[in-house]
């Protein structure tokens, strides 16, 4: 599959461009697509890709024939209308988290690649992640009895000026991470939350002057289960969830991260055993499910439909901000929940690779 990546910013650079060494020979990395001319000479160089396009010379490359498949590494309010571009080129996309920032636009994103008969996935790493899969699995074999509640925190220094400090790109820290805990929630309870309460802090910190700096929500699940979870721009680095069922509990610590190996501690009883799993490439597993899907004639999972639900989600959070009141959280019917037979492992990027124009959005 002949893929272009969309936008060369930190993820594309850090974690999606060295991903396709280890996706060979599922996918090609046959053209990049840049506003940043350098980024576009030094990367193309880098990883030996000749096709090299500003984006307002996409829709030219799009209907070249070159390629199969776009990956979207653009801000959040992008994301609508380059996978619209894409999907009307006949190509399929593969895009980042969130999916989108409205409802409306996922809609719109899921039709234009149904109506060009396209694939869309979202590009939600810890679906082919084997701790997270093994944690999942022994919630649904009920090792912890009937699980009861949920709570995770996802934190972090975010830096001045990134996109995720800009309400116009889409910032703020439940579209960023929180979005982690809403989706870790519904996969390990294998359901969709009803209603959706939250609060939001606010410093005098000129980072947090366009979004809330930490937000605490609560979602309710069916069967009078319940989910909790703070995220934050202005906390050290956190990144934990924890689900308690009627005999036992699992903590996943560090949760959420690409960055290192993740791990988990499982307590039934008086027992507890700790299992750490080494770090991974946690990008290439997406491109080759992605890229086997199409392939066979497959919609990959996590679909457009698993992105929009997290995006009704934190609409719902958001909403309960404004008005502090519990909100009706509205969502299609999900048929399929990661399994352990999705588990995909790569080796680790050796060492990130040296930044082009970008730098990390915390630290
Ligand atoms: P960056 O700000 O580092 O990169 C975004 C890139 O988009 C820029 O470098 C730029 O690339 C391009 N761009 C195009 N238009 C604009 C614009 N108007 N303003 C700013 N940038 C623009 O962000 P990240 O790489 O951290 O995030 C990109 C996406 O990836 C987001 O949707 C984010 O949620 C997601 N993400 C996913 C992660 C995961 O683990 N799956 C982790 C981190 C982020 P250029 O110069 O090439 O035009």
């Amino acid at each position: 599959m002949r893929f272009a990546v969309v936008g060369l910013g930190h993820i594309a650079q850090a974690a999606v461009l060295p991903a396709f060494r280890h996706a060979r020979p599922h996918v090609e990395l046959t053209a990049l697509v840049s506003g940043t001319p350098r980024k576009l000479r030094q990367l193309g160089r880098r990883y030996g890709v000749k096709t090299l396009a500003a984006y307002r010379g996409a829709t030219t490359l799009f209907d070249s024939g070159l390629l199969d498949a776009v990956y979207i590494a653009l801000p959040n309010t992008l994301h609508a209308e380059w996978t619209l571009k894409a999907a009307r080129a006949g190509l399929h996309v593969l895009c980042e988290k969130p999916l989108a920032t409205t409802v409306r636009d996922c809609e719109r994103m899921i039709d234009a690649c149904a109506r060009n008969d396209v694939q869309l996935m979202v590009a939600y790493r810890l679906h082919f992640e084997r701790c997270t899969l093994e944690v999942a699995n022994l919630v649904r074999r009920k090792k912890l009895g009937e699980p009861r509640f949920f709570d995770a925190q996802f934190s972090m220094q975010v830096k001045a000026g990134n996109i995720r400090t800009q309400r116009a790109l889409g910032g703020g820290p439940v579209w960023d991470i929180g979005i982690y805990c809403i989706n870790a929630a519904r996969m390990l309870f294998g359901a969709e939350p009803t209603e959706a309460w939250a609060t939001a802090t606010h410093s005098t910190d000129r980072r947090f002057a366009e979004i809330p700096e930490s937000v605490h929500a609560v979602l309710r699940f069916p069967g009078e289960r319940i989910a909790s979870f703070t995220c934050s721009f202005g906390a050290a680095d956190r990144s934990r969830c924890e689900v308690v069922g009627t005999r036992g509990s699992v903590v996943l610590d560090p949760a959420f991260d690409y960055s290192m190996g993740l791990s988990y501690a499982l307590t039934v009883g008086e027992r507890t055993r700790q299992h750490r799993f080494a770090k991974s490439d946690q990008f290439a597993p997406e491109l080759i499910h992605f890229a086997q899907s199409v392939r066979a004639g497959r919609a990959p999972e996590p679909s457009g439909k698993e992105g929009l639900i997290d995006v009704a989600i934190i609409r719902a959070i958001h909403r309960s901000i404004e008005t502090q009141r519990w909100q009706a959280v509205q969502t299609p019917h999900r048929e399929r929940r990661p399994g352990l037979a999705q588990a995909l492992r790569r080796p680790a990027v050796p060492r990130e690779p040296k930044l082009i124009q970008v730098e990390a959005s915390h630290g």
